[in-house]
């Protein structure tokens, strides 16, 4: 534990350490959090007993074995178990049933998601289909990198469209004629800043822009 300046380190529980949950549970280690790595995978178990501190096997739909962990009185447990349908849904129900406060759940498609919420999950991702969706952004547009939140507003890094060289952001109005809002920018090898009116745009700037999903996709499309 401890490699950053958190002063507040949660302990979480992650269940299934496949591609995705191999990732949480090393990404949560690494920031500092307490992790517990549960799957019932002999072989898994050894792979990540080098990686993590806390690696056991165990069978997540079993409650005796999930109340022997301790695995209800986590801050938060993560069932990233995601092709294995039944036992992602029967895991969450178990969780529940032992009292576990906040379950988040990898699910496949939007039925398994809808399943794990109507069983107990208190929040359903789903990194394929989201990363999927990021990565068309990518691949089809100009976005160097996009990210979308709920209700389709959305975070976009991009080039600085040609209109703006030279200009300060003020003198741009890229605002009320695009309806987005350029949150940060970055010179070549320096640091992003926090945009500013005042804030010169200059040939191969990299622009971070905030705004509604769309105005995003529209703003990258002229860069
Ligand atoms: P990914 O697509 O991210 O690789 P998978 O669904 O293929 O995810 O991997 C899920 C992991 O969950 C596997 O390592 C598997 O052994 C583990 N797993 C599946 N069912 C259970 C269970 N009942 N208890 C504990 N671990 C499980």
């Amino acid at each position: 534990m401890g490699r950053s300046n958190r002063k507040h380190a949660d302990a979480v529980a992650v269940i299934g350490l496949g591609r995705f949950g191999g990732a949480v549970a090393v990404s949560l280690e690494n920031q500092g959090h307490e992790v517990l790595a549960i799957d019932e995978r002999d072989d898994v178990v050894q792979r990540f007993s080098e990686t993590l501190t806390h690696v056991v096997q165990a069978d997540s739909t079993s409650a005796t074995a999930m109340k022997q962990l301790g695995v209800g009185e986590f801050d938060h447990v993560v069932v990233a178990i995601g092709t294995g349908v039944e036992a992602s849904v029967l895991t969450v129900l178990t969780l529940k049933e032992i009292g576990a406060q906040e379950v988040w759940a990898k699910a496949i498609t939007a039925k398994h998601g809808e399943i794990l919420s109507l069983v107990g999950a208190s929040h359903v991702v789903y990194p394929e289909a989201e990363m999927g969706q990021r990565v068309a952004h990518l691949v089809t547009g100009k976005m160097m990198d996009f990210i979308e939140f709920d209700h389709g507003f959305a975070l976009a890094k991009t080039r600085a469209p040609q209109e703006a060289v030279g200009k300060t952001l003020g003198e741009t109005k890229l605002r009320s004629r695009y309806g987005i809002t350029v949150v940060g920018i970055k010179t070549s090898e320096e640091e992003f800043t926090y945009a500013q009116p005042s804030t010169m745009v200059r040939e191969g700037d990299t622009l971070i822009v905030a705004g509604p999903t769309t105005k995003t996709e529209t703003f990258a499309s002229i860069t």
